[in-house]
């Protein structure tokens, strides 16, 4: 087997392993695909050294098969196609006694906190698996877990058929909440500056706007008969992202935030007083939203295939990560991870 190691310093190097039987209530995982999440991205640029231990394998966004299995493992079978749910919850914190495992205050992302997809053979919990539909497309289903994150979005944004629903920020959970809730009967309109991502959202069917050269609060006001939009997702991590959502957003709307924001950052509090505004963070996934993103996935009714900028083998780890990190007419990039 082969693995991708992440050494720091924006460097991997990439060796041969024996594979390792899986210990008990453990599943040994021939993995096929594993895409590079903006989190990957990241820890590339150094952003996460105190959640890294290089040498260290990371990698998240995946798609396998089983391959073997230790004893205690029940429900799955040889051959079986899987997904993992990168979550490794305590049980035993406050936020995990209040059935919230997903956000437990000890939480063990695998894949940054502990080793992850970037290889060929991965062994791993049992319990984090989700099995997929047999003949599911391995690629398609490497985009499970980022379409997990736009279910459980647009999940706790109560999105209903008929609202509007703007989304500011185009990357790869941008496009999948615009996808999610146009597939809620939503009118959705993405805001996106750069060009690529723009004439990609519209290849997806997505209405999009270019905030740099079109009103967008006139817009939402014009399509909205001055109200302004239900529900605002700010997908940019961006300060003129959160500033304009209070812009946008109608009496007693939600605005929903969905990105990383590392700095603190000034947000209108008059407009949401005056407008008894709802604001709310949204932070991975719950299985229920593993669950339905495995039926989207497997019901070929979104244009995922699309969000793929290119496929390439584990040995070109390095080059796709360098591409990502210089190159915004990028969006998904998955890498080969075995046969
Ligand atoms: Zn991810
Ligand atoms: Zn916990």
């Amino acid at each position: 087997m082969k693995a991708a190691y992440y050494q720091g310093d924006k460097s991997f190097f990439i060796t041969d392993c024996i594979p390792q039987s899986p210990n008990a209530h453990e599943v040994r995982i021939d993995v096929s695909y594993c895409g590079i999440c903006g989190t990957d991205i990241h820890i590339y640029r150094g952003h996460m050294a105190e959640r890294i231990h290089p040498p260290q394998v990371i990698g998240h966004e995946m798609s396998g098969t089983v391959a073997e299995m230790g004893v205690g493992v029940e429900g799955l079978q040889i051959g079986d196609p899987v997904v993992v749910r990168p979550l490794d919850s305590c049980n035993h914190c406050p936020a995990c006694k209040a059935g919230h495992h997903h956000i437990c205050q000890n939480l063990n992302f695998i894949g940054i906190d502990s080793p992850g997809a970037f290889q060929s053979s991965w062994n791993i919990s049992a319990q984090v698996l989700h099995k997929l539909p047999l003949g599911i497309n391995m690629e398609i289903a490497a985009l499970i877990e980022p379409l997990a994150v736009a279910c459980h979005d647009v999940r706790l944004g109560q999105i209903r058929s008929g609202e509007t629903v703007v989304v500011i920020g185009g990357g790869p959970i941008g496009m999948l909440v615009s996808l999610v809730a146009k597939s809620k009967g939503a009118k959705v309109t993405l805001a996106e500056v750069n060009p690529f991502r723009f004439d990609l959202a519209q290849d997806l069917g997505i209405n999009a706007i270019n905030p740099a050269e079109d009103n967008l609060e006139q817009y939402i006001l014009d399509i909205t008969n001055g109200a302004g939009a239900d529900a605002v997702f700010e997908v940019s991590g961006s300060k003129s992202g959160i500033e304009v959502s209070t812009e946008l957003c109608r009496t007693r709307g939600r605005i929903i935030v969905v990105a990383i924001f590392p700095e603190p950052q000034p947000v209108n509090l008059f407009k949401f007083f005056w407008r008894e505004i709802q604001m709310l963070g949204v932070r991975v996934y719950e299985p229920e939203d593993y669950e339905e993103a495995i039926v989207l996935a497997d019901s070929q009714k979104l244009p995922l295939e699309k969000l793929i900028t290119s496929v390439q083998p584990l040995e070109a780890l390095s080059n796709a990560f360098h591409s990502l990190d210089t190159n915004p007419n990028n969006l998904k990039i998955l890498i080969k991870c075995s046969d």
